[in-house]
């Protein structure tokens, strides 16, 4: 049966959707093509429906220990400890397990990823001889013990302390109030052997902030230690094949070489140093070291929304509803302009978020191998890696549901997946940090050089520095741009832009639109610091007066990051059926973005209602065009039909689709 709503006649050529995936796997394609083929083989698909908790666990913790038998997570890990030494491959093939299980992708990311990741980045040569290959074989199972009941974001403030016992050289790890007990911990309920913990570091009386130790915490046969209490933190909403626990730690000894010291050590003598003197950098240099999780986060948030498009696009590509009054044929869903809103868009934002990512694994890639990666850098990839991180799994969340209404009731039974991807992303934007204080990381990392100079500032001194380097950040761009002076300078005036249609076609003024957004939400909000100061400002509520303000300042930048990451990619495609396609899926993510934030260009005077008119009407254009080549978009993304499983997707429920 055609459609019976006349879609636009699309002379170019279909693009291969093969070539497409090549080319939007880039240099990991080998890697994640085998880690796609291999979820086919483990049958590891969505339960179709609700397995008992128990029973569920078994049975991710019985498909983890078959990839670790694949050497897959060997890769993340350096060659000396029996690794590749491929962090890049590893988080990209990581990546992948995001198109099935997600309980199976959660539970490899805190052995692997998180638990593995700290013995690798916070151990020494000593740590990483004795325990690497055991982590990468899950020969020992082990937990990332960082949050606590009463601490999760402010991680800096956590509770369990670590006191050196000099005479036993040994650490006294203990839970001192009902808040400090250890919280959400993967691994921890069930499987878990071995735990590290973050706890507050204290040697003959001096406090030296928190550092992370390796605690065992169960026995070879699987009983819980002496002096360690755990508790499962039961149902949640999704995630059930994970076991998070609780974990209360009562003077619990372990040796002095378990302290994770690549940045402190305590020798035998009992005496602390560290190469990082002061307390907060140490603390935020730790913490940055572990970035590699939250990249990770991004890249599987990906892989479930390409799942949701995908099944969402396919279905819409057979499902028929209504039509024209003199047919009797119904339209397809997809020929529908509003059911092309709602999935298009949101198609072309997922591979724009696909490219920063590749970008942010290429960096992240590069800072794990080389020698001299500097801090400055570092910085960049951490404030990078938070807002792809928090844009990623938001556009996740917002993506899931919307395939999930556009499938309608069949979108609602299990068998067709959403249950579980909804229910098992939606934590996404909340671990591996929660996404609103990833976004103030990103602000900071706009506006200071915190991780040098943030701990000699005081309160009142930080706000001006904010303020100061929002500035230096503004006055760079504007002397780049050669527009050297005051900040107004770079900001256009309301009437300097005359109307041209043509121009919303125009790459560069597309970006530029988000480049300007973002200088623009900086000043703001480096005028409005610097206004809220005064000697006797309280500088908490000047910060906090202007919250909402940074963060949208953080979200004009991670929109700009993307975007621009976008375009870099486009440009360097060199197959032309491919890059016409790509031409337009990058057209339509930069213009519906400036669609829905024309309230604010509207705001500033860089729109008028004939452009915003025209914007509307090029998107409207645009998913007309792409409602073309909507499935090969998706076939791109090569999820087998194994691992995709929902019936609506793959063909085998063909009632639904209307037969
Ligand atoms: C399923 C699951 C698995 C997990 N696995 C692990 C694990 O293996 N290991 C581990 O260590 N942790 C784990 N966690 C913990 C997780 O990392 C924390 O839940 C997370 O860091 C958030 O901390 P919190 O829950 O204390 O929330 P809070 O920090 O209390 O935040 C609550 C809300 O307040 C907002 N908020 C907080 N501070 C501010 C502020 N300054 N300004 C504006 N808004 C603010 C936040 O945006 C958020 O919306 C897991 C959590 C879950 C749910």
């Amino acid at each position: 049966m055609s459609s019976t709503i006349a879609a636009p006649d699309s002379a170019a050529a279909k693009p291969d959707p093969a070539a497409l995936c090549r080319f939007l796997d880039g240099e990991h394609h080998d890697i994640k093509q085998t880690v796609r083929e291999r979820l086919a083989d483990f049958g590891v698909a969505p339960p179709g429906e609700q397995l008992p908790r128990e029973e569920y666990r078994a049975q991710v913790l019985e498909w983890m220990l078959r990839l670790a038998e694949t050497g897959q997570p060997a890769m993340l890990f350096p060659e000396s400890a029996g690794g590749a030494g491929d962090p890049g491959g590893a988080i990209s093939a990581f990546e992948m397990l995001g198109h099935g299980d997600l309980s199976l992708l959660v539970k490899c990311g805190v052995q692997f990823g998180l638990f593995g990741g700290a013995v690798h980045h916070l151990g020494n040569e000593e740590h990483h001889r004795k325990y690497l290959a055991d982590v990468a074989s899950a020969k020992l199972l082990g937990c990332f013990a960082m949050t606590e009941s009463g601490h999760g974001s402010n991680v800096q403030a956590v509770e369990t302390t670590a006191s050196y016992d000099g005479d036993a050289s040994e650490w006294v790890i203990h839970t001192p109030t009902e808040s400090a007990r250890k919280d959400y911990i993967g691994n921890a309920a069930r499987d878990g052997h071995m735990a590290v913990v973050f706890a507050q570091l204290e040697v003959g009386g001096d406090e030296h902030g928190v550092h992370a130790l390796l605690v065992p915490i169960r026995d070879q046969d699987g009983n819980v230690l002496d002096g360690v209490r755990i508790e499962d933190d039961g149902d949640k909403l999704g995630l059930q094949g994970v076991d998070n626990g609780r974990i209360w730690f009562d003077h619990v000894r372990v040796p002095r070489e378990n302290l994770l010291d690549r940045y402190a050590t305590v020798g035998s003598d009992g005496l602390y140093e560290s190469p990082i003197e002061n307390k907060d950098r140490r603390f935020f240099t730790t913490i940055g070291t572990l970035i590699q999780g939250r990249v990770s986060v991004s890249g599987a948030a990906l892989s479930a929304t390409k799942s949701a498009l995908a099944i969402a696009v396919r279905y819409a590509g057979r499902r028929r509803q209504f039509g024209p009054p003199d047919s009797s044929d119904e339209a397809l869903l997809i020929d529908y302009r509003v059911h092309q809103r709602r999935l298009l868009p949101r198609l072309a934002a997922t591979y724009a978020i696909h490219f920063a990512q590749r970008e942010l694994v290429a960096e992240l890639h590069k800072a794990l191998t080389s020698e001299d990666y500097g801090d400055r850098e570092q910085r960049q990839l951490e404030a990078r890696a938070a807002g792809v991180k928090a844009a990623s799994t938001w556009h996740a969340t917002d993506t899931i549901q919307a395939c999930r209404e556009a499938c309608g009731g069949a979108g609602y039974l299990m068998v067709n997946r959403f249950t579980a991807l909804k229910s098992d992303t939606d934590v996404f934007t909340t671990f591996e940090g929660d996404n609103t204080i990833l976004l103030q990381l990103v602000a900071k990392g706009l506006l200071t050089d915190f991780k040098q100079r943030v701990g000699d500032l005081n309160a009142l001194e930080m706000v001006r520095f904010y303020g100061e380097q929002v500035m230096d950040q503004v006055v760079e761009r504007s002397l780049a741009r050669q527009v050297v002076g005051a900040f107004r300078d770079i900001v256009p005036s309301r009437d300097d832009e005359s109307y041209d249609d043509e121009r919303i076609e125009d790459r560069e003024w597309q970006v530029d639109l988000f480049r300007w957004r973002e200088e623009h939400v900086l000043g703001g909000v480096a005028r409005r610091l610097r206004a809220g100061l005064d000697d006797d400002a309280d500088t908490f509520e000047v910060f906090n007066e202007c919250q909402d303000h940074v963060l949208a300042a953080a979200r004009a930048h991670v929109d700009r990051l993307i975007v621009e990451s976008f375009a870099r990619a486009v440009e360097a495609c060199e197959d032309d059926s491919l890059r016409l396609v790509l031409d337009k899926v990058f057209d339509l993510h930069a213009l519906s973005t400036i669609e829905c934030e024309r309230g604010w260009f509207f705001e500033h005077g860089r729109m008028t209602a004939p452009r915003s008119k025209a914007i509307t009407k090029a998107v409207n254009r645009l998913c007309a065009e792409l409602r073309e080549h909507a499935e090969v978009l998706v076939d791109a993304f090569a999820i087998p039909d194994a691992v995709l499983a929902a019936p609506i997707a793959t063909g085998q429920d063909r009632a639904s689709a209307g037969g």
